[in-house]
């Protein structure tokens, strides 16, 4: 809690937040709770950017995010801000994962319970326990050596270097699998090429390719299994939606159909902002919670700078349709996967730009959990590959053919035919990613994690060259996934109240 004197001194200080996208939403709260006066600027007329939900005849759909880990970042929110989450938000652990199948027939389901994961894998696919047992225990140990360093505190300041943790991360480097591939830590500790790609593909939950990622992503299985994945009750726009209420309740003012056209600089600082339709208004800080590009390119108008972010590899992008299906599938969960065959030539077709005959799918059907998002006996699929970022591909051509493999793939493994029971459709593609929430070629997350340096090299939480000028959200430190995007609204917060 601060102290009355920090908030008489920050009660008339403003800051100005670009984009209600969760990171722009958090970080609202943040700075509300310390007492500044919060106005967040948002482009669309909707709340949580890429994290938003909606209607298709009767059928609810969540448009990004599916997979929630991590719920603390949350709650802490709610308790920074002095509430009971449970008033705002509330959520349940699942006990099923996911659920895996494979062309050949080989299916498995990961679990909450350690045991129960443990063995089911290492039967299902022929692997020794221990080899299972110590991949998640290798995960847990990247989490404890580096996770609060990389994850919690900026890179760009000595302090978060000169810490016991780091000296002790950099005594056990050898075991942080830095320098070789994740696909290659993998395939040498699994006899089974199918279990190699059920821990290759957390590479993706952060849009990289587990061909060319360093080992250390292998830290990403303990986000899942070590601290449990979750459903909020309502869907995961409830994420998004509860944090608006709580800045509602803690007078954020929020301005939507409010694009902002440019950052006012002056000298070293930046002094307010100018929207769309002419309005200036100022501020004494602005945190950019717009993708890291479009903040320079556009706001800014330092194209340079924007030119920089680039140098950084963009994180692949995701073709998704949603599907109001006409029947209840019990062989599914809430999370499916139905792997590709030759999962490298996946990750080939996508370093080229395009899109391989038999790609990877995930479906998520919320429905499972949350009863009123389809009709009964009916199911809300929600089917994604990871493509590549947007080039200017032919994208009608490319969503006509996967569509097509998609179908054939499902029916063919589920033994049902799927396309005449597709009662309503809607497609998200790298150009409606790009468009609706402006993430610069569509990625998902910014940039990807394909180099050992990915981490160093993404964009700072504070401005260099501006001392009150802070980016927060995907295209920055930490990166991102709705976890990490929560977290860069706290790093920024600490570095603004360090001052
Ligand atoms: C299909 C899909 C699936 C995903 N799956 C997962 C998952 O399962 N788990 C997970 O953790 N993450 C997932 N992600 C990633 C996750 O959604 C993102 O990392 C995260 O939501 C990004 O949040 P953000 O704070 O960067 O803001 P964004 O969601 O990118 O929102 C930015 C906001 O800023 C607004 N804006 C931009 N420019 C301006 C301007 N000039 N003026 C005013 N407003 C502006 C935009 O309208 C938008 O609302 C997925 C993403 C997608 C698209």
């Amino acid at each position: 809690m601060e102290s009355v004197y920090f908030k008489y001194m920050v009660k008339n200080k403003k800051v100005l937040i670009i984009g209600a996208g969760i990171a722009g939403l958090s970080s609202a709260i943040r700075m509300a709770v310390k007492g500044y006066d919060v106005h967040l600027f948002e482009a669309s007329d909707r709340v949580g950017g890429k994290l938003h939900q909606f209607y298709l005849d009767d059928y609810r759909f969540d448009a990004g995010p599916s997979l929630f880990t991590m719920p603390q970042y949350v709650t802490d929110l709610f308790r920074l801000a002095n509430k009971n989450p449970e008033d705002y938000f509330e959520y349940e652990k699942l006990e099923v994962v996911c659920n895996y199948f494979w062309e050949d027939g080989t299916k498995l389901s990961t679990f909450a319970d350690h045991r129960k994961n443990v063995e089911e894998i290492a039967e299902k696919l022929s692997e020794k326990i221990d080899d299972v047992e110590k991949h998640f225990k290798d995960s847990a140990l990247k989490y404890e050596l580096t996770g609060k360093t990389f994850l919690e505190y900026t890179l760009h300041s000595l302090k978060t270097w000169m810490t016991k943790d780091v000296f002790k991360a950099l005594t056990q480097i050898h075991k942080l699998d830095v320098f070789g591939t994740m696909h290659g830590v993998n395939a040498r500790r699994f006899q089974n090429p199918k279990t190699v790609q059920l821990f290759d593909r957390y590479a993706t939950y952060n849009g990289s390719n587990p061909y060319k990622a360093p080992g250390m992503l292998n830290i990403i299985p303990h986000f899942e299994y070590g601290f449990g994945a979750f459903i909020p009750k309502n869907g995961m726009s409830d994420i998004s939606q509860s944090i608006y209420q709580l800045g509602l309740d803690l007078g954020v003012k929020y301005h939507f159909n409010t694009k902002v056209d440019q950052i006012i600089k002056c000298r070293d600082t930046v002094q307010g902002i100018k929207t769309l339709s002419g309005e200036s208004i100022e501020g004494d800080i602005v945190i950019s919670n717009m993708d890291a590009y479009f903040t320079y390119l556009h706001l800014l108008d330092q194209r340079k700078e924007a030119d920089k972010v680039l140098r950084q590899e963009r994180s692949s992008s995701a073709l998704i349709f949603y599907w109001g299906i006409n029947k209840s599938f019990a062989e599914l969960d809430l999370h499916n996967i139905f792997f590709a065959n030759d999962y490298q030539h996946e990750f080939d077709c996508i370093s080229k730009g395009s899109i391989s005959d038999d790609p990877t799918l995930y479906i998520n059907i919320t429905s499972k959990y949350v009863d009123k998002d389809a009709p009964e006996g009916k199911e809300n699929w929600f089917t994604m590959i990871n493509v590549p970022y947007n080039q200017g591909q032919d994208w009608d051509q490319l969503i006509e053919q996967s569509r097509q493999n998609i179908l054939g793939k499902l029916s063919q493994i589920l033994k049902t035919e799927i396309a005449p029971l597709i009662e309503c459709e809607e497609i998200l593609d790298p150009r409606s990613i790009e468009s609706k929430t402006m993430s610069y070629t569509g990625s998902l997350y910014g940039t990807s994690s394909n180099t050992k340096w990915a981490a160093f090299a993404r964009h700072p939480n504070q401005s260099p060259q501006y001392g009150n000028l802070y980016f927060v959200g995907g295209s920055v430190h930490p990166g991102g996934g709705v976890p990490l995007c929560l977290l860069s609204s706290k790093i920024v917060d600490d570095l603004i109240h360090e001052k």
